[in-house]
């Protein structure tokens, strides 16, 4: 790649030429008095507006479309995030016209939307080893607020209003944020030396203001929280609850279901561990399973199965009400139900399987140039930090982006210093990880010799290095005619 590469398109305001035009209209046939418009209403002309023919427009924004890196254009080991290939035939059944229905249809006209939200609750109480789920968040997010509301109710309807929630220090910062929001006070716990909690540590936080440990199992170092079992028993002797974290399901899916190990509530992210995609790419879903104990605090719509079909109930007085419109993300939970039905049941813990394998091979391959932090067995990522380095993670960050390779995570987990978090997923072939490994050794090398020219990465794309604390609070998002404004 050449770096005086230009790949920066036009700007569609600069390449206007007065009198191009990108329709054809007839001219009309009516008399002015029969068009019921207020022609003084009428604007003649909109100030700097482009003028542009079809083929300019269609030009523009190809290219513009093709600046972004996705899952569709390469490899994106964004670590935590498991950006795994959103397989197309998710969207060829979303799209699905019988699907697209209006949310106050009758319920006799969407038994089949109905039966397909029933039946991807099946397949997570499946999986999950949790008694019952609701679709409805929109983002793991959403999860957590709902499943810390879920917590709270249930304490509540015994009496037992507890305050507090325990908090391991690798979690992800939506953890104490939702707990936060759900009206509880926060306690970091720290991790020991091998990156999981000790049920010692955690027998020392616990009192009768407890309410819950918010875990992430696999945690974000992904490291297997094997003390799971013996900290879910010290909390329930406690009488406080588990929550886990199921944002990293990827790496045991179909091998450990969290219910038998101990969780009261979980959720799952439909856009990473179920292929959805995430974002950009359209809306999340986070939904919650929980234990037979806490299913009459879920929020509602809650859909119910009866003998003559599927009805919905919006009332619940013991749950935690409503959070959202409607039933959640329908189309992105079509969209995980045909991923799960494409895979078959018999492949759930496949995924699981190579995204570990993925993970661990390039942690051999790369483990004796870069630094590994923690040095337990990881499963679906991996984290080295980089320490003794001439650069810094951000500097191979940038770089990657010169190879056409998207950056993994930087700098999360907070407890590892410079963190670089790698999850590569199961969708990814030996080629493509193999390629990213090169790169990442290439990379490396050029750190040493010139070390100065790293700092100055990326080379080859639109935009160089960004101030990123000023464009994060002070976004330019409207083109501004500058010979105007002058
Ligand atoms: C992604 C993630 C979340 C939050 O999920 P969103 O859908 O982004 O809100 C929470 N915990 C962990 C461990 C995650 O990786």
């Amino acid at each position: 790649m050449s770096n005086e590469l230009n790949i920066l398109p036009e700007l569609i305001f600069e390449i206007s030429k007065e009198g191009k035009v990108g329709y054809s209209f007839r001219d009309i046939d009516i008399s002015d008095d029969l068009i019921a418009i207020d022609k003084s209403k009428l604007r003649e002309d909109i100030k700097d507006f482009p003028e542009l023919s079809e083929v300019d427009v269609v030009r523009h924004y190809t290219n513009v479309s093709k600046l972004n890196h996705s899952v569709d254009s390469g490899f994106y080991p964004l670590g935590s995030c498991t950006m795994k290939y959103n397989p197309k035939i998710n969207e060829k059944i979303a799209s699905l016209k019988g699907l697209n229905t209006h949310p106050y249809s009758p319920t006799d006209c969407v038994q089949g939307n109905l039966e397909i939200i029933k039946e991807l609750e099946k397949w997570l109480v499946n999986i999950t080893g949790m008694h019952g789920f609701t679709l409805v968040p929109a983002a793991g997010a959403h999860g957590e607020f709902a499943g810390m509301m879920v917590i709270r109710k249930y304490l509540e309807s015994k009496g037992d209003a507890r305050k507090i929630v325990l908090i391991p220090d690798s979690a992800h910062g939506t953890n104490p944020a939702s707990a936060h929001f759900a009206g509880y006070d926060i306690k970091e716990i720290p991790s020991n030396e091998d990156g999981v909690l000790d049920a010692k540590t955690v027998k020392e936080y616990l009192n009768e203001d407890v309410a819950a440990l918010m875990m992430t199992n696999p945690n974000t170092l992904g490291i297997f929280e094997k003390n799971i079992m013996e900290i879910a028993d010290l909390l329930h002797e406690n009488g406080s609850l588990l929550y886990m974290d199921g944002a990293n399901m990827n790496a045991f899916m179909g091998i450990v279901k969290p219910g038998d190990i101990g969780a009261d509530v979980i959720h799952l992210n439909l856009h990473k561990t179920f292929s959805t995609p995430h974002g950009g790419g359209g809306p999340g879903s986070g939904p919650i399973g929980v234990t037979k104990e806490l299913v009459q605090f879920l929020p509602v719509p809650l859909i119910i199965e009866g003998k003559d079909g599927y009805s919905v109930n919006y009332f619940n007085d013991a749950g935690i009400g409503r959070i959202k419109n409607f039933y959640g993300n329908f189309l992105v939970i079509v969209k995980a139900l045909a991923y799960l039905m494409a895979l078959g049941k018999e492949n759930v813990s496949k995924v699981a399987e190579d995204a570990v394998l993925n993970a661990n091979y390039i942690r051999e391959k790369l483990k004796d140039v870069l630094d590994l932090p923690f040095k337990s067995k990881t499963l679906h990522e991996v984290i080295f930090s980089d320490k003794d380095l001439p650069v810094t993670t951000l500097d191979i960050a940038k770089r990657l982006l010169d190879y056409g390779i998207h950056p993994f995570t930087i700098y999360f987990p907070l407890i590892v210093h410079g963190a670089m978090m790698i999850e590569p997923t199961e969708t990814e072939s030996k080629e493509t990880i193999d390629a990213f490994i090169d790169v990442m050794k290439k990379i490396l090398d050029e750190a040493k010799k010139d070390p100065e020219y790293l700092k100055g990465a990326p080379y080859n794309t639109p935009v160089r290095r960004l101030d990123e604390v000023l464009a994060a609070r002070k976004p330019v998002l409207k083109w501004i005619n500058e010979e105007n404004e002058g």
